[in-house]
């Protein structure tokens, strides 16, 4: 069964608004996700009638809230199919995920010398926190290429691990190009030489039906504003095994079990890595968000999007100069483009006159446009929500955008 967008859109009190007095037409859907009334109303119920600090409370309201968080623990372990609650750890969002595996992995089990293996389309943030261990620890940073496609080029892995790889860090999917990454494959491969592997599913998390244990991913890390949920809230998946062996990442709250000036032991899984208040209103309206699509059903909602992608992209091709960046068979859901010697930044602001929101630039991901010898591309991208009619309206954008700079 299909996705009733019409009536999924009344969920979505944000899409009825006007832009410039043109119906806005949302189309940054990776950046961030517009949220259902659900979600916004399960943050302010938090607020008006649950709240109270967690943990530490024998009061009702305490009690209550603490049992909020930790169902919606359970209800992300069951959303990506972990096997166990103390592997789920709320964090900021994916950024601060991957920062704490940089950390608290990467300086505990890394010397100088020793390697990490990104891909060259991974987001800033799945570079930068390994190129920040490099400068305390000497580590080498090492990149699986991606070909002209924007596929990546997995018959060089093989050479780049060696007996000093540590860890294997990449994305899901990507959020300039589109690709989906055979992460299983890779982490197959991996573990054949017993290396872990992160898998970054900032992408992948609203469109794809994630099983971690499926996947056999040793950490998985997503942001809940991505997949409708709110903003300063996102998730570690990490095996037991690692984060057992691993130190905690920040100190303080929740992640202590006795603290003397001389001592302090840590608290168990998951707590030890859950310093200081969580944001437990956050982590109960993202447990609110997954209900919400998991109710609408995972395979309906990439069914809907991969739709959406092949019409936009039909579409799109029609138009004179345009350039896909990112052209692979396997993709999710959002296109990158440039149309004929149009600046990104040109195309991005006579889109948003029109009403139509786009993303334009690098996209955290300047290696993906140094490998193309670009700056920057325009990105539609697509969510449950959006429609034909909507991509109809943005190749009409585009269509006028070029015909004022070519005429
Ligand atoms: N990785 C990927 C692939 C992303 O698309 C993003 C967000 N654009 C991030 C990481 C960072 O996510 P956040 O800013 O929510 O931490």
């Amino acid at each position: 069964m299909g996705l009733d967008v019409n009536s999924i859109r009344k969920d979505f009190p944000i899409l009825e608004k006007k832009i410039y007095g043109k119906q806005l037409v949302y189309l940054d859907n990776a950046a961030t996700t517009q949220k259902p009334s659900c979600v916004v109303e399960k943050i302010c119920e938090g607020y008006y009638s649950c709240n109270a600090n967690i943990h530490r409370g024998v009061h009702f309201l305490s009690q209550h809230a603490t049992e909020a968080h930790e169902a919606a623990r359970e209800n992300v372990r069951a959303f990506i199919n972990a096997p166990s609650n103390k592997e789920i750890i709320f964090t900021r969002g994916t950024t601060e995920a991957i920062n704490l595996v940089a950390s608290s992995f990467g300086d505990s089990q890394c010397e100088e010398g020793d390697e990490i293996i990104v891909s060259q389309m991974e987001h800033h943030s799945n570079i930068v926190p390994w190129q920040l261990l490099r400068s305390r620890k000497g580590i080498v940073l090492k990149v699986i290429p991606f070909d002209e496609n924007g596929e990546l080029q997995l018959e060089k892995l093989d050479s780049l691990i060696t007996n000093r790889t540590k860890l294997i860090s990449v994305t899901h999917v990507s959020n300039t190009l589109a690709t989906i990454n055979p992460v299983k494959e890779i982490i197959k491969k991996a573990h054949e030489h017993n290396i872990p592997v992160l898998v970054d599913g900032a992408q992948s998390i609203p469109h794809l039906k994630v099983d971690v244990q499926d996947l056999d991913a040793d950490f998985f890390v997503f942001s809940g504003h991505k997949v409708y949920g709110p903003t300063g809230i996102g998730v570690l998946y990490g095996k037991e095994k690692w984060l057992e062996l691993i130190p905690p990442y920040q100190g303080g709250g929740e992640m202590i079990q006795k603290v003397t000036f001389e001592k302090t032991t840590f608290n168990e899984l998951p707590f030890k890595f859950e310093a200081g208040t969580p944001d437990y209103i956050g982590s109960t309206a993202l447990s609110t968000a997954l209900d919400y699509v998991t109710a609408l059903g995972m395979d309906n909602i990439a069914q809907h999007e991969s739709e959406l992608l092949e019409y936009a992209r039909e579409q799109m091709a029609k138009i004179e100069g345009m350039r896909f960046i990112g052209n692979v068979s396997h993709r999710g859901g959002l296109v990158s483009f440039l149309v004929g010697d149009i600046h990104p930044y040109d195309m991005g602001s006579i889109l948003d006159k029109l009403g139509i929101a786009v993303r334009t630039g690098h996209h955290c991901a300047e290696p993906v446009m140094q490998a193309f010898g670009i700056e920057g591309t325009v990105r539609a991208s697509f969510a449950l929500y959006n429609t034909k009619e909507e991509i109809d309206i943005l190749v009409a954008g585009i269509e006028r955008a070029r015909k004022m700079f070519h005429h």
